[in-house]
């Protein structure tokens, strides 16, 4: 072999072990782009920030799980600093969000207050279900955040309506959204942001608890109670009762998510059974089984009926008080 073959053999040998070594691309994402793994949070060495304290913190309320995974309190994180951690990674949140039938007064106020609050300064695109594409209001969005309109048929149950929605999304997150968004978060738009919504609120997995019965025995939490429903969840199961009015994470996780919540919510129907609350008794049966990696807490949904309970130190995002027999289209 002459000196020219030998270093060819050597250079090709290297390439091939390097080749072998290397984590395999995720089909379908382009090279360029950095993954953001969950696991590595890289900060900048510049960034001051206030001395975290490890014997001090919240004692009021449970700010970690027992399978370890934070819950999100005012006083829990610090805003600065995830922010500095997560600008770099360059990521895209996507929302979604359905506005049928009457539902679409609710539509303004739900963008505009989320150009205030939701993501401020990220990459944000969010998905708007409707069946009147037409009186979707023009909100002015600051650069890098814009919205799509998506066409849905219009229904006269509202109980279809939330049910559909796993479907939606589901279809959305595979056929449009898998090569150009990290996050993806679902939420209902009977609802406003009152307060920052951002970086401290990613995860793997992550569901919000519902503000209706934090502080309630779990035996009293509404899930879906008979054993034939695929939602179902016995008496002295389950950890907390979460929203069907926020959810997310990444978006492998909601995919799968998505579509399990709507294989089960069909196979419901061909057994002539709907759960107790449609699919948040799927999402409470899901979480129950696949604990999520990030629990938000009810500042994450809360419902401006409700007082203000004092551990809750601000309202982020809160349903607004609606008069159902006025805006649904069955009772
Ligand atoms: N929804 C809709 N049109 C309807 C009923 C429901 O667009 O006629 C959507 C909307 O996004 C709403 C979500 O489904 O926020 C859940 O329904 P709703 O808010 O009425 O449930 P609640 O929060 O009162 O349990
Ligand atoms: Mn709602």
């Amino acid at each position: 072999m002459s000196q020219n073959n030998k270093t060819l053999t050597v250079v090709l040998l290297v390439v091939l072990v390097i080749g072998f070594q290397c984590p395999v691309q995720t089909p379908g994402r382009p090279e360029s782009k950095v993954i953001p793994n969950e696991f590595h949070l890289v900060a900048s060495e510049n960034l001051e920030y206030t001395q975290p304290s490890i014997v001090y913190g919240r004692t009021d309320v449970m700010t970690i799980t027992p399978w370890l995974a934070p819950v999100v309190w005012e006083g829990t994180f610090n805003p600065d600093l995830l922010d500095s951690i997560y600008k770099p990674k360059n990521i895209t949140i996507a929302a979604t969000v359905f506005a049928v039938g009457k539902y679409i007064r609710f539509l303004k106020d739900f963008l505009e207050t989320a150009e205030q609050h939701f993501f401020v300064d990220f990459t944000v695109h969010i998905y708007v279900f409707t069946d009147r594409p037409k009186e979707v209001p023009k909100v002015k969005m600051a650069p890098g955040r814009k919205l799509e309109v998506r066409s849905v048929p219009s229904s006269k149950r509202w109980q279809e309506i939330s049910a559909r929605r796993m479907e939606l999304i589901q279809t959305l997150i595979k056929e449009k959204l898998q090569d150009h968004v990290d996050y993806i978060f679902c939420l209902d738009v009977d609802s406003k942001f009152h307060g920052r919504w951002g970086t401290e609120s990613l995860g793997g997995l992550v569901a919000v608890v519902h503000p209706g019965y934090y502080r309630d025995d779990r035996r009293r939490f509404p899930y879906e109670r008979r054993p034939q429903s695929k939602a179902y969840v016995a008496l002295g199961h389950g950890d907390f009762y979460y929203c069907g009015g926020a959810f997310g994470g990444l978006l492998q996780e909601v995919y799968q998510l998505a579509k399990t919540c709507r294989t089960n919510f069909e196979e419901d129907a061909k057994n002539g059974i709907e759960a107790a609350w449609q699919e948040e008794s799927h999402l409470n049966r899901y979480m129950w089984i696949n604990k999520p990696s990030k629990v938000l807490s009810p500042e994450y949904l809360w419902q401006d009926f409700k007082p203000r309970n004092p551990e809750v130190g601000i309202i982020r995002f809160s349903g607004v008080v609606k008069n159902y027999a006025d805006i649904r289209p069955n009772a």
